[in-house]
């Protein structure tokens, strides 16, 4: 396969105008959904090889957000892509202003393993949608969805407008050398680096969609039991292994045994067993070694049993830990989880405001003014009050990080002006035209200028 000519390609493809066109955007979302749904059991299997991911999860946390984007594509499409007429002001009267949503053109899409279908497929849907031409490099640490969604997408679209490329560091490499008009990555922070440094060199525009440690504060006025329950949900949801996950907890000193034990019976009471409907597999070897290093057994308040044989690590909770410890020192991306203290509200927001921007953030708690500074006082890339991950459900949210957990965002109508260009166009009437911007200049033209403007 010659990256060069498919990208060649689908710029032509693009200048014939035909990827403009409303008609065109719906028919191949409409073809895009039909095709997910007639194959829907060879991306149920393929995740399932790839790292035991059961139907259930899949659909509730990818195939259903798929669908969902198309569905919302498909019905704001026309309102979106229309343009927006704004107020034109003294100095351009008469005239008229709006605002084109222009495509930007050929456009890079590169998913990250985690939610293989989710975040390869929902930026590329978005793109299509804004009018791009599109080349989706799925994530090859999950080779078989890379390949489901290649044979689903390579047999079906031209590659002069849409193409799965498939293959690991070097393929990437090779097509990150070409220009692209936009590039939306979801990966690692260091990949993240890669990946703007190559779009720099042709000043293509960035989506950078990174990850980091993302807190959850517990205070004291929390409701244990329902923080657990959805804490310990969001956590080893696939295993940990999801970019918004809690990465680690900051429980108010004063209730820490409480919240501990209620952590304790929500993970009995939902019982993550190995190759269970509701429990996933560590994605490979690599990763499932890099998190057993991180199991202290003299830490360990709950689980810490692990098979290699079957990449399962049982879901673990670490107390006593503090800063210098290894699980504290990079993102953990599986299901152990630390709890670390703090004295006062003021002390946690501290800590987070110290480190790098995480992705996510949240906090548990019934009091008012905790909100309010939770909110106003550190940065994150979005996040919930009393709940964990489902921030990301909600279209009408911008999801994205900030500072080392990425740049820009997408989700709706944000996905939307992700990849496109907002044109700005003023149009004036082509009568009665004043004299006063033209020379000869003079101090009565002046002073008028200076009485309008
Ligand atoms: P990764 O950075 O290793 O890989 C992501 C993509 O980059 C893959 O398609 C991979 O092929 C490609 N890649 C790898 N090396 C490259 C290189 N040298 N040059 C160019 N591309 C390269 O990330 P991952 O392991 O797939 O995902 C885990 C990370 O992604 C975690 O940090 C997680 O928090 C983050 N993540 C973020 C989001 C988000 O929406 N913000 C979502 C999921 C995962």
């Amino acid at each position: 396969m010659n990256f060069e000519d498919i990208i060649v390609a689908q710029r032509t493809f693009f200048n014939s105008q035909k990827t403009k066109n409303l008609k065109f955007r719906k028919r191949n979302l409409e073809k895009l959904r039909d095709l997910i749904i007639k194959h829907e059991e060879l991306l149920y299997e393929a995740i399932y090889q790839d790292f035991g991911k059961s139907k259930f999860d899949t659909f509730t946390t990818e195939i259903s957000f798929v669908l969902k984007d198309i569905d919302y594509y498909l019905k704001n499409l026309s309102s979106l892509a229309k343009p927006k007429k704004v107020r034109t002001n003294l100095a351009n009267q008469l005239g008229t202003s709006k605002i084109y949503s222009e495509p930007l053109g050929c456009t890079l899409v590169i998913g990250a393993w985690n939610y293989p279908y989710q975040l390869s497929l929902s930026p590329m849907i978005t793109a299509l949608a804004a009018g791009n031409t599109c080349i989706l490099k799925p994530s090859e640490v999950a080779e078989n969805t890379m390949k489901a969604m290649a044979k689903i997408i390579n047999e079906n679209f031209p590659e002069e407008y849409l193409f799965v490329a498939q293959g690991g560091v070097d393929e990437i490499t090779e097509i990150l050398k070409f220009k692209f008009d936009k590039i939306f990555f979801t990966g690692s922070t260091k990949v993240g680096q890669i990946v703007y440094e190559a779009a720099a060199k042709n000043l293509a525009p960035v989506t950078l969609e990174l990850g980091g440690k993302s807190p959850v504060i517990v205070t004291s006025s929390a409701d244990f039991d329902l923080a657990a329950k959805r804490i310990v949900w969001g956590k080893f949801l696939n295993a940990g292994q999801t970019c918004v996950a809690p990465d680690y907890i900051l429980v108010d000193e004063k209730v820490r045994d409480s919240f501990l034990d209620a952590l304790k019976f929500q993970i009995q009471k939902f019982s993550y067993q190995p190759n269970s409907e509701h429990y996933t597999q560590i994605i490979n070897q690599r990763n499932f070694e890099r998190l057993v290093k991180y199991i202290d057994k003299d830490k360990t308040y709950l689980g810490g049993n692990y098979d290699a044989v079957k990449r399962y690590i049982e879901p673990t909770v670490l107390h006593n830990i503090d800063w210098n410890d290894a699980v504290m020192q990079e993102e953990i991306f599986g299901p152990i989880l630390p709890v670390l203290t703090f004295k006062n509200f003021n002390e946690a927001l501290l800590i987070i405001a110290e480190k790098e921007k995480p992705l996510a953030a949240y906090l548990f708690t019934k009091n008012t003014e905790e909100k309010e500074n939770f909110t106003s006082k550190i940065s994150f890339g979005g996040g919930c009050i009393n709940d964990v991950v489902m921030h990301l459900s909600n279209e009408n949210l911008p999801f994205g990080g900030v500072g080392s957990s990425g740049i820009g965002h997408y989700h709706g109508k944000f996905g939307f002006k992700a990849f496109s260009h907002q044109k700005a166009v003023l149009e004036r009437a082509t009568w009665g035209e004043p004299d006063l911007k033209y020379p000869p200049y003079t101090e009565k033209k002046l002073s008028w200028i200076k009485k309008l403007l």
